[in-house]
């Protein structure tokens, strides 16, 4: 059966759900998740995705590191791995503070993907770990490469005549395309990018100037992304990256989690029982910040606690965790437009793949409007002096947005974490803005409200 074809069949079952009402209103929200367990108690034998898998795609990075290197000298102070810092950000936890009118207890750290190096955005984990998988697939299979040679090899005008027998294709909103163009036309892959009707402009013409095919559609992303899928499916050397439910693209988001505990252990931050740590992730098809989550759930057990921040336009992934449909119900289906300006985030029907994974293993998840958005980037802008595109900015609302409704007290009374939060570690999720053009940042900065 086409899910499509599932609309909401129950509408009195729906609205049962308090949070339904709000998320039908377009109303701010914050939504703390019922089916939540202690990560001991999910460890089933059924799970598909363990840490095996993500030491597995950390190892294959590794390995690639010395042609990341060459192709992109950028990254050479972190030795070819895409890599971005983690800062203290003071100034804009005292703004979050008056902005609010809620203490916020603890520090307040900002993980800075939008300075991810090659396509500056959290879309360098997945979309190039996804790529440089099937390359390195595609160099073994036809006995020119093997996991003991130095991969540096791959910059050689040899590997990129090769490569450039194969496709690769994939439908975005902007940044998973520019993320998977930019790298697969550096391997020599020929590349076509699906791109939804949010897609900013110069995202498309980044694009187009590294040769990439870029195809534009009218709708909205899910659509680009099943015509994406379509057409690929007639080409037996196209390989379709499936932002819905691509295992690859999450196991490269999920690596963060590795990487972010030795950040943390470099930088004294302890996480522990004592010392909790709060994620706050902004959340489009869920992929990147449901790879990221899952990385540090491995990591870091159940002293992490992860939120995700959507647009009140868009919030698919709470739609479909909290009435437990998943990719069987779109923000439509609840008369929701999906239009933010958080393009990033314009996804109306979440990754069941992600949202079955996540289902116990997510703490909550907020709404954000597009206004706000924009207040908190020339916030930042302001206090600290870092840009962000707007979808970069969701989880920066999240430390306030807990500590300031009945729901997020509520969980943290459940969990014990009332006295320890001094101690804690809030960690805002950065996610792009790096490449944002300078003309359009500055509409961003001096955006009129
Ligand atoms: C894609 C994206 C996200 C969300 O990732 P999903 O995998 O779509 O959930 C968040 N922020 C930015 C800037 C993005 O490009």
């Amino acid at each position: 059966m086409d899910k499509r074809d599932i609309t909401v069949k129950s509408p009195e079952f729906i609205s049962h759900i308090p949070v339904i009402q709000d998320l039908i209103a377009a109303r701010e929200t914050f939504w703390i998740n019922p089916y939540y367990r202690s990560v001991e108690k999910l460890h089933g034998p059924r799970r598909e995705i363990d840490l095996s898998n993500i030491l597995d795609a950390d190892e294959r990075l590794r390995r690639f590191a010395h042609y990341i290197v060459k192709a992109f000298p950028e990254t050479q102070p972190a030795q070819g791995l895409i890599e971005s810092p983690v800062i203290p950000i003071e100034s804009m936890h005292r703004y979050l503070e008056s902005h609010y009118g809620v203490q916020i207890p603890g520090e307040i750290w900002l993980k800075c993907d939008n300075y991810l190096p090659v396509s500056g955005s959290i879309k360098a984990r997945g979309g190039i770990y996804e790529v440089l998988k099937h390359a390195e697939g595609i160099g073994i299979s036809q006995g020119l490469l093997t996991t003991e040679d130095d991969y540096s090899i791959l910059i050689n005008s040899s590997f990129r005549d090769i490569f450039s027998h194969y496709r690769i294709a994939v439908g975005s909103t902007g940044n998973l395309g520019l993320s998977i163009g930019v790298m697969g036309a550096q391997l020599g892959f020929k590349v076509t990018v699906h791109m939804s009707a949010d897609a900013k402009e110069w995202k498309k013409a980044l694009l187009r100037s590294k040769g990439v095919e870029v195809i534009e559609y009218t709708s909205d992303y899910s659509k680009a992304v099943e015509e994406g899928r379509r057409q690929a499916e007639g080409d037996p050397h196209c390989h379709f990256v499936d932002d819905e439910n691509s295992r690859d693209l999450f196991l490269g988001y999920a690596v963060a989690g590795l990487r972010l505990k030795e950040q943390l252990l470099e930088l004294n931050l302890r996480v522990d029982a004592d010392h909790p740590l709060f994620v706050y992730l902004p959340c489009g098809v869920g992929g990147g910040p449901g790879g990221v989550a899952f990385g540090l759930k491995q990591v870091f057990k159940d002293n992490v606690h992860c939120f995700f921040a959507e647009p009140t336009h868009s919030p698919c992934m709470l739609l479909g965790l909290a009435t437990g449909l998943h990719d069987r119900i779109a923000v439509q289906d609840i008369g929701l437009d999906n239009k933010t300006e958080a393009d990033g985030l314009a996804v109306g029907r979440a990754s069941s793949f992600v949202g079955k994974i996540m289902e116990g293993l997510l703490s909550g998840a907020f709404t954000i409007e597009d206004e706000e958005l924009f207040r908190l980037l020339q916030a930042l802008d302001r206090t600290q002096g870092i840009q962000c595109e707007p979808s970069s900015l969701a989880g920066m609302a999240g430390p306030a947005r807990l500590l300031r409704c009945h729901e997020g007290l509520q969980y943290l009374r459940n969990h014990q974490l009332e006295d320890a939060l001094e101690k804690g570690t809030h960690l805002v999720w950065a996610t792009g803005g790096s490449l944002v053009p300078k003309e359009v940042m500055k509409n961003y900065l001096f955006r009129k409200k």
